[in-house]
Parts: structure tokens; sequence; C-alpha cells
């Protein structure tokens, strides 16, 4: 296919742009509104392969929106959205949108688990039903993952029996099931006692660690510091300021992100 890359069976030549084949996601004038509330203005961001990006900002400043857009969760105004080079049209019908959908793995703040399954059915019921894989495989793909989040010892268990914590790691075990392409966290953390944090962000540490590319929204400023490649500040449905966490935790550039960052700090 030369210079250029496409996913699924849905694109045709006018859908596929040059490669930057390291671009995992990325926006163009993303625009979006509620009513007469603009919540996304001109959103230009982009995601490259292996990179950990921390999006943070006040409430209500379009974070979640703006994640949701990518996952077609919400439907833009206008502006254009590139998964793996490939255009997402969010108009297009749901049997056709679920393979680029799945590309990209959720993860939301209160875990979304099935209540009825057990911990491996929550993790396998993907593989098995839409990736069409043998019980064999699928559950060997969801006992390696949920070794890997530390709850192998849980898989029998149903989720009302879990932590928080616990949960929110069968939730990522569950969106890595579907070996998508990035990570999308939405303050995975923020429904959690405080003692149940640490264990959640150390799942996603070793995940960055391992080279995984990731998205997260979050307010944990020191795993954002600590973690991510770059953090992009967002305030009113705009991206204000971006760059190096160490930089831009030090020295931000913009009042809006000084202000907002003495205010978490
Ligand atoms: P954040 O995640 O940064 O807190 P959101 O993206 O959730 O911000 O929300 C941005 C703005 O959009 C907020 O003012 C919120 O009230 C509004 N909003 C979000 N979702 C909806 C919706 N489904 N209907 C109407 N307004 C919404
Ligand atoms: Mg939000």
């Amino acid at each position: 296919q030369g210079s250029s890359q496409s996913l699924g069976s849905s694109s045709n030549e006018s859908d596929i742009i040059p490669v930057e084949n390291d671009i995992v996601i990325r926006t163009e004038k993303l625009n979006k509104s509620f009513g007469d509330k603009q919540v996304l203005k001109n959103i230009d961001f982009k995601v490259r392969r292996r990179e950990v990006v921390a999006l943070i900002g006040p409430s209500g400043s379009g974070k979640s929106t703006l994640i949701r857009c990518l996952n077609a969760l919400e439907k833009a105004d206008s502006g254009e959205i590139y998964i793996q080079g490939e255009r997402l049209d969010p108009n297009l019908p749901v049997k056709q949108l679920s393979p680029m959908r799945r590309e990209l793995g959720m993860v939301f703040q209160n875990f979304n688990l099935f209540p009825h399954m057990s911990v491996l059915q929550n993790v396998i019921e993907a593989p098995l039903l839409v990736r069409k894989m043998s019980r064999d495989q699928a559950v060997a793909l969801g006992e390696s993952l949920l070794k890997k989040v530390g709850l192998l010892e849980k898989r029998d268990a149903f989720p009302n029996r879990l932590s928080g914590g616990q949960k929110q790691r069968v939730a990522i075990a569950r969106a890595l099931a579907m070996q998508p392409r990035a990570l999308l966290f939405d303050e995975p953390t923020s429904a959690l006692d405080p003692e149940l944090v640490g264990e959640v962000l150390k799942v996603m540490k070793d995940l960055a660690y391992e080279g995984s590319t990731m998205v997260v929204v979050t307010h944990e400023m020191q795993f954002a510091r600590d973690v991510s490649d770059r953090v992009v500040f967002m305030s009113d449905g705009s991206i204000v300021e971006e760059g190096d966490p160490e930089e831009l935790f030090r020295a931000p550039k913009e009042r809006r992100t000084q202000l907002f960052l003495e205010r978490v700090l």
C-alpha cells in the first residue's frame, strides 16, 4: 500500500491520509457544542505511538468530551478525527464504526464492569464475541491480563466482591483484552478511596513503561509529572498550553495554566 495506510474495510481513498505512521490519534479543528455552550473549540490534538499524554484542566473544560469524541461516543459538530490515519466518520452505522472504535480502549471513572459476570468473564467477553477467539485462547489471554494487573486469584469473583481499586484494575485488563492501539483513561482514580488510588496508578505506570500509547485525563498531578511524556492543559474548551511535563509544571507560560496549577499543586 506504499505511503498510505488504512484499517478495516470501510475506508476509501479519500479517507486515507499520507503516512505519519507514528501518529495514532489526530484531531483537526474539532468543535463541539451542547446547546449554545461551545465545549470544544478548534481542538488540534495529536498522540504518537508509545506516547503517554496527560490531559489536565479544570472541571468542565471539555476533557471528557474530547476523549468521548475520539471514540465516537460523542459526535463533534465540525473538524476531523483520524485514528491510525483513517478518518473517523461518526455518522457511519455502528457496524462500520465498531472496528475503528475498537482501536481505542476506554477506561472510565466508574469502571462499568458487567455486574452479572465474573472477573474473567468480564475480561474475555469481547475477545470471544467480537474478536471471535476460541474459548481456550480467550481464557489464556484473560488470565495473563489478570496476572498483569495482579488479580489472577480473583478470576472467579463477581465485581460486587471487589474493592474499587480492584474493579478498576479489571476494567483495565478488559480494555487491554481487545488489544487496542491506545488506551484512553477518563479520571480512572477519581472515584476511588484515597488508599486505593496507588494500586491503579501502579498498573498504569507499568503500562506506560512497557510502551503503551495512553491518553490520561487526570487530577493526579504527580502521575502526570512523573509518567507522562507530554501534558496538555485544557480550559474552557481550548488547549491553552502543552509541553514537556517537567517544564510545564515548573514554568507554565499561560496565565490560565499558572492559575490552575496554583490551585491544584
Ligand atoms: P471535563 O471532563 O473537562 O470536566 P466535560 O467534557 O465533561 O468537561 O464537559 C464540558 C462541558 O460540557 C461542561 O460544561 C458540561 O456541563 C457540558 N456537557 C458535557 N456533556 C454534556 C451533555 N451530554 N449535555 C450537555 N452538556 C454537556
Ligand atoms: Mg470529565
